[in-house]
């Protein structure tokens, strides 16, 4: 017996018997399914970005390590100003590494002139600065979180019915003084129309009165990402609250820096801000 495997041993040695199909005859051999890494090969700025990797997978993009789902979901950002390449590097759970590149689409940020916008709002006064820099401080420390939540995953729906009266990115002039690009995307809707969630989520920062952003409302989807809504006149739920999607969670206002009611949603990854429009033509 121990003969007979020895033998056997000493002819695969030998290459007479092929145990195993010669790997180098063979065009090189498909990734298996299970092992597949998908990204879109190329993406726009502003986007929110879907992969899909191995279950368990290490996937980095940045500095930053991104949590995956129990199917192998990943999900990030690409800023307003974003160049691109970008790269996303994978290790599956079998040790294999793999680094993806994904072009960006560059888009194109018409300005958009906004008047009638009330002089302290554009240019406050050091107290007023200070409380502005305070407010954000709190609206920013509430997107540090990384939930393992998946709400982001499911399709969104607008948060109110309406025309689009200013979009995400725009080079926005207040009273003929340049700001910063716009945050979000605003949908003009009468004072008290009820604003729906878009997505699931849990209520992360709520108040009734921020100086530039007036009756405002976070809502983490999971993963990073998350909701604004701001200028709201009314405000239906409280920080650590869940959200089923379509619920009410306040009213459209005109509070804050805003020339009339509308609701503005912005949307972010994180810090980095995406266009609330392009989450919604995904789910289409
Ligand atoms: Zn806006």
């Amino acid at each position: 017996m121990k003969l007979a495997v020895a033998a056997l041993f000493a002819a695969v040695c030998a290459g007479w018997i092929p145990l195993v199909a010669a790997q180098d005859t063979v065009p090189a051999a498909p990734v298996p399914q299970e092992e597949r890494v998908v990204f879109p090969a190329s993406v726009s700025q502003g986007a929110l970005i879907f992969g899909k990797v191995p279950p368990g997978s290490q996937v980095r993009y940045r500095e930053r390590l991104l949590r995956t789902t129990a199917y192998g979901t990943v999900v990030f950002g690409v800023g307003r100003d974003e160049p691109g390449p970008l790269k996303v590097d994978v290790t599956t759970p079998s040790g294999r590494t793999e680094s993806v590149s994904l072009a960006v689409t560059l888009r194109d940020w018409p300005t958009e002139h906004v008047n009638g916008v009330p002089p302290k709002t554009v240019n406050p006064p050091p107290e007023i600065a200070a409380r502005i820099q305070r407010e954000q401080a709190l609206v920013t420390a509430a997107r540090v979180r990384d939930d393992e939540r998946a709400d982001f995953a499911l399709p969104f729906q607008w948060p109110v019915q309406g025309r689009i009266s200013g979009r995400f990115g725009n080079a926005r002039v207040y009273n003929g003084q340049p700001g910063a690009g716009h945050s979000g995307m605003d949908i003009a809707a009468p004072n008290g129309t009820p604003v729906k969630a878009p997505a699931g989520g849990i209520v992360t920062f709520a108040s009734p009165d921020l100086y530039l952003t007036g009756g405002t409302v976070l809502l983490d989807h999971g993963h990073g990402v998350s909701s604004n809504f701001l200028h709201l006149s009314r405000i239906d739920v409280k920080v650590g609250d869940r959200v089923e999607p379509g619920q009410t969670i306040g009213a459209v206002g005109a509070t804050g820096r805003a020339t009339g009611p509308h609701l503005h949603w912005g949307m972010n990854w994180f810090d980095t801000r995406i266009d609330p429009l392009l989450v919604l033509e995904r789910g289409k």
